[in-house]
């Protein structure tokens, strides 16, 4: 009776001996296929087990890894992140989990590892992005600031010292009575002591103009000879005053169209030609020569055209020191060390300079050595065949002539928040993408590079535009210039991976294509008014950090053939 009764349970045994193995397979299976590593620690703090997952986030062998010390503390139910360096030296942030359980019969920790080191990445790139963010408004908030206090300052001077000019002509000419001739020369004095006065009151009005961002520049195809000629006339007798010779550019230059501000440019040029009288001794020489380029200096900050005019003034005067050329730009700032021998000038007449040359999208760049001369070089957008009086088409040039549609603040918020998906989708397609191969083994950071960066300063872009009501502004030209660097970078980040320019080109395709997305996703039925508006600000913006990317990638594409 007793075997009849054993019997049964013996099969009864077997059979869920049997279903247990089948079991624990199939578990294995699973833990085997599983993204997240997995390892089994013992009491004794030994690894048990070690899933292929848990292999390639330690970079490790699993039977390596067996009988090791895991070599992290480990309390149950808890969650926390570690970071792991593998033997080749790379790290990997792992999220960990805990659990307790009966291995092989004894009791043991079951360890999840989740990779979650492109995630940290995107909160530290996130965390950087909004203290970046939070740098500039307080920068534009202090430079708003310091503008303010500047044209209000200007003007409480300026009026002064206009009565005072005034009366000092009055005086001279004799209305209140007649002068002895030492009282005469005294007066003459004040007079030009005044007119020195105003005339720097009224570049430090420009400057706050400039800085403040109200000040506005016309965007016109004009001939360059026109700019040329003005200026000549004012400078061609402070020349022969002072001895120097003074050579106008080829009749070539005759023909050359630049898109900007006749006034402005002329300005600057006046101030590029009286900088170069005033630096040169008597008996030297300067020339002007025009010409046209496509390829301008890597160092002149220009976007937004395929050619550029140039305008070169040289001189064979005291030249720069080299170590002093990027100070001469920056508010008062003039050449240590005797070298100005006339103390006339403010300082300011290259800031204002470069600043009404960046208004126009063009730049002024320096080339010069000391006791042998300076070349000034002032870079305009020129005018492409056929080009009537059109805006040039980028962002940071707006004028307050073309309409801004209300609203584009919106959509620069939508863009900021669809950005993390925008990014997702853009990695995903080019992991998909036949003309880049390689793209599907490329980590998620690698493949993001800057993106989250331009996708956020091309939302904040909008915002700026709608809140300066299209006005060019400071904190416009800094969005400009970091997508110029955003871009450039990138460039070099796709050529260190061996992107060639298509490959490039359609990932800024592909970006594009995702904004698109993003924005008929954030407003639905939407396509003309703000968002055909923002649409366009964000297209041209992409082609210039497509053009500065692309640049970019050529350049170091060339330097590492010159090093091979
Ligand atoms: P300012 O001429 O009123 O002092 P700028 O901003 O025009 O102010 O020039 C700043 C400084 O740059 C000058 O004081 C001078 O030291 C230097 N500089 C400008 N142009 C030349 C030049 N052509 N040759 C040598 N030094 C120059």
């Amino acid at each position: 009776m007793a075997e009849q009764i054993r019997e049964p349970a013996r099969e009864e045994r077997r059979q869920r001996e049997r279903r247990g193995g089948a079991q624990s397979q199939m578990l294995r299976q699973i833990v085997e296929r599983l993204a997240d590593g997995i390892v089994i620690v013992g009491d004794d703090g030994k690894i048990r087990f070690a899933n292929p997952a848990a292999e390639v986030l330690f970079g490790r062998k699993a039977r390596d890894l067996v009988g090791e010390d895991f070599g992290y503390a480990l309390a149950p139910g808890e969650h926390t992140e570690i970071e792991v360096v593998r033997r080749s030296g790379t790290t990997v942030v792992a999220e960990l989990r805990l659990v307790r359980l009966d291995w092989e019969g004894e009791p043991a920790v079951l360890v999840s590892l989740r990779d979650v080191t492109d995630r940290r990445e995107a909160d530290e790139r996130a965390k950087e992005l909004a203290r970046e963010q939070r740098a500039r408004i307080e920068a534009e908030a202090a430079s708003q600031a310091k503008s303010e206090f500047l044209a209000v300052m200007s003007h409480e001077l300026r009026t002064p010292l206009n009565a005072i000019l005034g009366y000092t002509e009055l005086l001279d000419l004799g209305l209140a009575g007649p002068l002895t001739e030492a009282q005469r020369q005294q007066l003459r004095r004040i007079g030009a002591s005044g007119r020195h006065l105003l005339g720097l009151v009224n570049e430090v009005l420009d400057l706050a103009r400039v800085e403040a961002g109200r000040l506005t520049v016309h965007h016109e195809v004009r001939p360059v000879a026109n700019v040329v000629d003005a200026a000549l006339v004012v400078a061609t007798p402070l020349a022969e005053e002072r001895g120097l010779t003074i050579r106008a550019p080829a009749d070539t230059m005759r023909g050359v169209l630049f898109v900007g501000d006749e006034d402005r440019a002329r300005q600057i040029l006046v101030n590029l030609l009286s900088n170069a009288v005033k630096f040169t001794a008597t008996g030297g020489a300067i020339a002007i020569e025009v010409d046209v380029a496509s390829v301008p200096p890597a160092r002149a900050r220009l976007h937004g055209a395929d050619r550029w005019v140039e305008i070169c003034v040289r001189d064979t005067g005291v030249g720069i020191p080299e170590d002093q050329i990027d100070s001469i730009f920056a508010p008062f700032v003039q050449v240590q060390g005797g070298h100005t021998r006339d103390r006339d000038g403010s300082g300011l007449g290259l800031t204002i300079s470069r600043r009404l040359a960046r208004l126009m999208g063009g730049d002024i760049t320096v080339d010069s050595k000391v006791g042998e001369g300076s070349t000034f070089t002032l870079w305009l957008p020129a005018a492409a065949e056929g080009q009537t009086d059109e805006p040039p088409a980028v962002a940071p040039r707006l004028s307050g002539r073309e309409p801004v549609v209300q609203g584009l603040t919106e959509v620069g918020e939508a863009l900021l928040r669809e950005a993390d998906a925008i990014v997702d989708e853009l990695v995903a397609r080019l992991r998909r993408e036949p003309s880049m191969p390689g793209a599907h083994s490329l980590r998620f950071t690698q493949l993001a590079d800057h993106t989250a960066t331009l996708i956020a300063d091309l939302a904040e872009t909008l915002v700026i535009i709608e809140d300066s009501r299209g006005e060019p502004s400071p904190m416009l030209a800094d969005s400009a210039e970091i997508q110029r660097y955003v871009g450039d970078r990138h460039g070099a980040q796709r050529a260190r991976l061996g992107w060639t320019v298509e490959a490039l080109a359609r990932e800024f395709e592909i970006l594009r294509e995702e904004i698109e997305h993003a924005l008929h996703r954030a407003f639905p039925g939407e396509s003309a008014g703000r968002i055909g508006e923002a649409l366009a600000l964000v297209r041209r913006q992409l082609e210039q950090a497509a053009m500065a990317s692309a640049r970019a990638l050529e350049r170091t594409h060339q330097e590492a053939a010159e090093q091979r």
